[in-house]
């Protein structure tokens, strides 16, 4: 086939232990996963979890360093494990959930959380508050053939070495498999999906020259520069 114009090179993330990258096709978000955020956003712990999107090449890999983006000035981190889907499915019963990961990583969802506020006075789309350019840092992704699945596990972000967000993956209200398939009724997942799970309390701003590092004990981590 050819192309009236370049079309767009494939966004693609390292797998641990490997030369071969995860292509992604489509990023889904989990809005709300963890009480403690909740509650320090304002919100009622008991609402369901509901979904946000970010263009998959909102994904930066390989450690690189992202821009302060315009139109803010409140530009917040969120750190998340997220999840690669491997397989195909609709419907999924959430006692087969899992056999549709192919692996996990840890990710930062970040947010103009200024453009957010204003979004959700206004009852408008998100979009312009989380899937803006390289709104998605992710680390390695590691296979669940080689870590298995994960349930429990330290969560943490800290910027210039101090630590802002600490929770746990077993703090999340929606399990991994409960999210797959509540999610899987609304769209059809397919393989080259990643869904970034939910953020822990401790949500705060950063500015130019900050260095982020989140990690997930036993999963991986990730790192960015704000330039
Ligand atoms: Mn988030």
């Amino acid at each position: 086939m050819s192309f009236v114009i370049a079309p767009a090179a494939p966004v693609a993330v390292p797998v641990a232990g490997s030369q071969d990258s995860f292509p992604v096709r489509r990023v889904y978000c989990v809005g709300r996963n963890y009480a403690e955020h909740i509650k320090e956003m304002g919100n009622d712990v008991r609402d369901p979890p509901f979904f946000f999107a970010k263009p998959a090449d909102a994904v930066v890999v390989g450690g690189a360093g992202i821009p302060y983006p315009p139109k803010t000035e409140d530009f917040q981190h969120e750190v998340e494990l997220v999840v690669a889907i491997g397989k195909d499915g609709a419907d999924i019963a959430v006692e087969n959930a899992l056999d549709h990961v192919y692996g996990y990583a840890c990710g930062l969802d970040m947010t103009r959380r200024d453009l957010q506020a204003i979004a959700k006075k206004a009852g408008r789309p998100w979009e312009m508050a989380k899937g803006f350019d390289a709104s998605a840092p992710i680390g390695t992704i590691e296979p669940a053939s080689a870590i298995g699945h994960p349930q429990t596990g330290k969560i943490t972000l800290s910027v210039n070495g101090v630590e802002r967000q600490c929770g746990d993956l077993g703090d999340q209200i929606w399990s991994v498999a409960e999210t797959i398939a509540y999610l899987s009724q609304f769209v059809v997942l397919k393989a080259g999906d990643i869904i970034m799970t939910g953020t822990p309390a401790g949500v705060s701003a950063v500015i130019k020259g900050d260095v982020l590092e989140g990690e997930i004990a036993g999963i991986g981590k990730v790192r960015t520069v704000i330039g």
